[in-house]
């Protein structure tokens, strides 16, 4: 009788092992693995208002995301077709199948996690205060009772209404209307990547960023749930272009000093 459930039980293994071989061989043309929303199209969903990794030169999108998104397109044999949206509309349009993939200076979240993968991680953020010069907000704990700007739906956003009160923050569509509401004295301070604040007080006068940080993130892709196939293949792309230095020079080329 054990002889005979023994026996059973090892045929069932071949078969499942069969089973397993044969749709290993399936998948094999690894050209067709994949599939983009709009065929031999990579769609990205971005806010091209998040200087350097994407802002618009003229009527084109540009940036480390822009480029970085039209690396791994070229490796996959697609071409590159950004659409600029609302920060908040991006999950929504890679989940909804809209986009292929969001690029723009996204941080990982466990609760973004819910809704999208993510890809490997390409770029470190920091979440930093920019207030006036001479402010007496001198520190990130001085922030309590203040007037505080952030993008909507950013961790920003997230962190500075949990730690300080939503009646604290005000939140604005894009990062630069935080900073023109900074200097017009509509609020006391703004929290953004630390990147894009460096672009804003490059250009705005009179506006400096606390030497603390606040938090440091990961950014990484946004691709849909159900498109694995994808998520490995820009995964894959992304490693390639690590190990080939072309990752960093693009960096290099909008962050000199990294
Ligand atoms: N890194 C921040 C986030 O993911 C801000 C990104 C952005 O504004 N583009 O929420």
């Amino acid at each position: 009788m054990k002889k005979k459930i023994l026996s059973l039980a090892l045929i069932a293994v071949c078969m499942l092992g069969l089973v397993a071989c044969g749709s290993g061989s399936a998948s094999g043309d690894s050209d067709a693995a994949f599939t983009t929303v709009n065929k031999g199209v990579l769609t990205m969903a971005t806010n091209a208002y998040f200087p350097p990794y994407e802002y618009y030169e003229g009527s084109e999108v540009v940036g480390i995301d822009a480029e970085i998104a039209k690396a791994v397109a070229d490796k996959l044999g697609l071409t590159l077709k950004i659409e600029d949206m609302e920060f908040d509309s991006i999950i929504t349009a890679v989940s909804a199948g809209k986009a292929d993939m969001g690029l723009a200076g996204m941080t990982v979240t466990e609760e973004r996690k819910q809704n999208v993968n993510f890809s490997d991680t390409y770029a470190t953020g920091v979440q930093v205060v920019i207030v006036p010069e001479g402010s007496d907000i001198k520190t990130v704990d001085d922030l309590q009772g203040k007037k505080i700007g952030v993008q909507l739906a950013t961790t920003g956003d997230i962190y500075c209404c949990d730690d300080f009160g939503t009646e604290n923050v005000e939140e604005y569509n894009k990062g630069n209307d935080a900073v023109m509401a900074l200097l017009s004295g509509k609020i006391d301070a703004v929290v953004i990547d630390n990147e894009p604040a460096k672009s804003y007080v490059a250009v705005n006068p009179g506006l400096v960023i606390l030497d603390t940080e606040y938090v440091t993130e990961e950014y990484a892709a946004a691709l849909n749930k159900e498109n694995t196939a994808l998520l490995e293949a820009v995964n894959g792309a992304l490693a390639e272009l690590k190990a080939d230095g072309t990752l960093d020079a693009i960096i290099q080329k909008y962050i000199p000093a990294n």
